[in-house]
This record gives structure tokens, C-alpha cells and sequence, in this order.
């Protein structure tokens, strides 16, 4: 088993004096802020002056500051802005901040990874990922409860680099539930190939594909999009509650029996494999990296127009229409969860 910590492993007055910058203001951003600042720590906000976030984050108490000022305040500076800014803000407004024996930090290895982000040798390196949307960080946390987070040290200049991020990870909660180790490498590339090939990727192109088949065989759209996607969240309910077994046992045998005799013709896992090692080949060796950095270099055209043909597909209109007349539509359930 892998090294799991938790409240007794973590010691929350190593954060005693030490000022840390909440860097954005979003979904994780307000999470951490305010957890952090209900477990007694020192928590300072900085954003860009005039963005959305900032009188948001000022509502809810916090000093606000532009992202130099906050990070020349603070000793240990916490990035939770969008992963593919994080490099320019950085070299422009964070670097020329940091001093010997701050830390920095990330809920996510990417830019470390993938070398866009390269922090001095006199700073501590670490990643506080919580495994959730940061609606439910501060939800759970309100709760008395906490979501599960990955820890990283990547750098350990002070010597106590480890300490800091256990006791980060126990302010925001994530303690109460357990804090699994890891590297920034294995998180980033655990998390890109998961989304491609499974959560985002996969499924998406697994009701796509259900849904077409259904309909250009001539049946109704409406229910082509109840048996092919919206059953998904059920299913999906069931898997995460009990594991695989306690899905089959709340489906009929028959679904079962098809389980079995379909789902190897619809995925023969020798050719999926080959194409996710591919997948898994081009996260590894900065392929995929390469291509996204220059996407939005190149103002996100790719990305654009395949936002926009999605927004078109009949699945998503039909989707809509039937959600609108659902009873138990539920807008709390729309925090965003991609890591
Ligand atoms: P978000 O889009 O919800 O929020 C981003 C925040 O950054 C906003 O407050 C925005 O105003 C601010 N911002 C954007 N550009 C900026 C700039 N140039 N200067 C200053 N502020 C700027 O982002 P998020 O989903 O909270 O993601 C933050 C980090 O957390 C990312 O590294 C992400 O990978 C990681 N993460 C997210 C989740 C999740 O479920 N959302 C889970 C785990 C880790
Ligand atoms: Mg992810």
C-alpha cells in the first residue's frame, strides 16, 4: 500500500507567523482561503486588479492584493489560477517575489512537470492536490469532514518543505480524510491520461458514438440520450458506491449477461490498450504538453471550433431540452471536476 497521512501525521503549527497567498480566486482558490483561514492560518488573496474574483474574494473577508503584492507578502505562495496562464504570471509577477526559504505551491504537477514553471533552488516545491471540485473542499470542509489530496514535495530546500505541506493540506481539510503521497510527475501524468482516455475523452466519445448509432438507426433522440447518457450518472453512482459487483447486482442479469457479450466487441481491449499507450506515450514524452501550451498560444482556434460544434451536436440539444423538464434538476451539481 502506498503512504497515507492523516490529522496525527500533520503538525498545523508549522504554518504558525507564516503568511500564505491564496493566488486566484476560483473554484480551488476559495476553497483553500477560506479553509485555511478557519483553521487559524494568516491567508492573503491576490488577483488581478479588476478581475471578477477580487470583489468576491473581498466579500468573504480577505485582504486582496495584485498578484506582486501578495506574493511579496507571503512565505509560502499557493498557485490555484488556470493551469495554462500559471507560466506567465509566474516569470512576470511571482518570480521576482519569492525569496529564499518561501515555498511554492500547486494543486496540480503540470507546469512543473512539464518545465514551464522552473522555481529557484532556495524555495520549497510542493503539490497540495486535492481529489475534488473546490466547491466540495469547502463543503466537506464546513462539514467537518475533508476531501482526499495527493502531497508532493518537489523541492525540500528548508528541510522542511514535508511539514509544510502536510500541515497546508490538514488546513484545508484534506487530512480528515487522508493524504496520499505521490510525486508531481506521476500526478500530472496519471491525471492527463485519465481524463483523455477515460473520464473526458472516453466517455464522452462512448455516449457520442451510443447516441449516433441510436439515432441514424431511427430512433427517437430523446431516448437515445436517456439510455445512452443520462443513465451514465446512475450507473456510474452505483460503481463508486460498491465497485463494479454492486453495479451488476442493481442491474438486471440480462444487462449483465450483454455486459459480458458486448463489451468486448465494443472495446476489444487489446486495440484500446494499444491506442491509450499511445495516449499515455505522448503525455510521457511532452507531445501532448507541446500541443496544448501552443493552442493557446495561438489563440485556441482547434479548441474554439470544436467547443462550438459540441454546443451543435444533437445530444446536446436534445440533452438540454429534456433536463429543462426534469423536476430533479439540480444546479449544485455543475462544480467543475476535471482532476
Ligand atoms: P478556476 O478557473 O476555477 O479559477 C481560476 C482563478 O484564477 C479565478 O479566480 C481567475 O479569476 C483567476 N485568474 C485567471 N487568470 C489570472 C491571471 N492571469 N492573474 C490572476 N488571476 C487569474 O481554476 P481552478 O479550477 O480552481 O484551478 C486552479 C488550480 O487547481 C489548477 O492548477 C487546477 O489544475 C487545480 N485543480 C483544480 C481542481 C478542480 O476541480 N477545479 C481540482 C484539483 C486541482
Ligand atoms: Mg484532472
Amino acid at each position: 500500500m502506498a503512504k497515507m497521512y492523516y490529522e496525527k501525521d500533520c503538525n498545523l503549527d508549522v504554518l504558525n507567523g507564516k503568511t500564505i497567498a491564496i493566488i486566484g480566486y476560483g473554484s480551488q482558490g476559495h476553497a483553500h482561503a477560506l479553509n485555511l483561514r478557519d483553521s487559524g492560518c494568516n491567508v492573503i488573496v491576490g488577483l488581478r486588479p479588476g478581475g471578477k474574483s477580487w470583489p468576491i474574494a473581498e466579500k468573504d473577508g480577505f485582504q486582496v492584493f495584485s498578484v506582486p503584492e501578495a506574493a511579496k507578502k507571503a512565505d509560502i505562495v499557493m498557485m490555484l489560477i488556470n493551469d495554462e496562464v500559471q507560466a506567465e504570471v509566474y516569470r512576470k509577477d511571482i518570480a521576482p517575489n519569492l525569496e529564499a526559504g518561501n515555498a511554492i505551491a500547486f494543486a496540480h504537477g503540470f507546469n512543473i512537470r512539464y518545465k514551464q514553471i522552473v522555481p529557484p533552488a532556495d524555495v520549497d516545491v510542493f503539490m497540495a492536490a486535492p481529489k475534488g471540485p473546490g466547491h466540495t473542499v469547502r463543503s466537506t470542509y464546513v462539514a467537518g469532514k475533508g476531501v482526499p489530496c495527493l502531497i508532493a514535495v518537489e523541492q525540500d530546500a528548508t528541510g522542511k518543505a514535508y511539514d509544510i505541506a502536510l500541515a497546508y493540506i490538514a488546513g484545508i481539510g484534506g487530512a480528515r480524510a487522508g493524504i496520499l503521497e505521490t510525486t508531481m510527475d506521476e500526478e500530472t501524468e496519471t491525471d492527463l491520461f485519465g481524463e483523455q482516455t477515460v473520464l473526458c475523452g472516453g466517455v464522452v466519445d462512448l455516449m457520442r458514438c451510443g447516441f449516433e448509432v441510436l439515432v441514424e438507426a431511427g430512433y427517437k433522440p430523446e431516448n437515445a440520450y436517456f439510455e445512452c447518457i443520462h443513465e451514465m450518472k446512475l450507473i456510474i453512482d452505483l460503481v463508486n458506491k460498491g465497485g463494479i459487483a454492486a453495479m451488476n447486482y442493481s442491474i438486471s442479469d440480462t444487462a449483465e449477461f450483454g455486459e459480458y457479450v458486448s463489451g468486448p466487441r465494443v472495446l476489444p481491449a487489446e486495440q484500446v490498450k494499444a491506442n491509450m499507450r499511445a495516449v499515455l506515450k505522448d503525455i510521457q514524452d511532452g507531445t501532448f504538453a507541446g500541443k496544448w501550451i501552443a493552442e493557446n498560444k495561438n489563440g485556441r482556434t482547434f479548441f474554439n471550433s470544436k467547443r462550438a460544434q459540441l454546443a451543435k451536436h444533437p445530444m446536446e440539444i436534445v440533452g438540454k431540452e429534456l433536463r429543462e423538464q426534469m423536476l430533479w434538476k439540480n444546479d449544485s451539481d455543475l462544480d467543475t471536476a476535471s482532476n
